[in-house]
């Protein structure tokens, strides 16, 4: 996969990747490649508040 443009993080390094979470552009220093996503979804999924989002929106 090509990704063409700067990381929108860093805006210093051409991006390596695309955060399917948020669309970021991201370099490889600033996507987890072992998560699939972006250093700032990374960031703001943190697993605890995943889960007590998902509680929330429960039926
Ligand atoms: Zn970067
Ligand atoms: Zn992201």
């Amino acid at each position: 996969m090509s990704v063409s443009g700067l990381c929108q993080i860093c805006e210093s390094q051409p991006a390596q990747h695309r955060c399917p979470n948020c669309g970021t552009l991201a370099c490889d220093d600033h996507f987890e490649e072992s998560r699939g996503i972006c250093v700032d979804c990374a960031t703001q999924a943190d697993p605890s508040r995943q889960s007590e989002d998902v509680d929330i929106h429960r039926f």
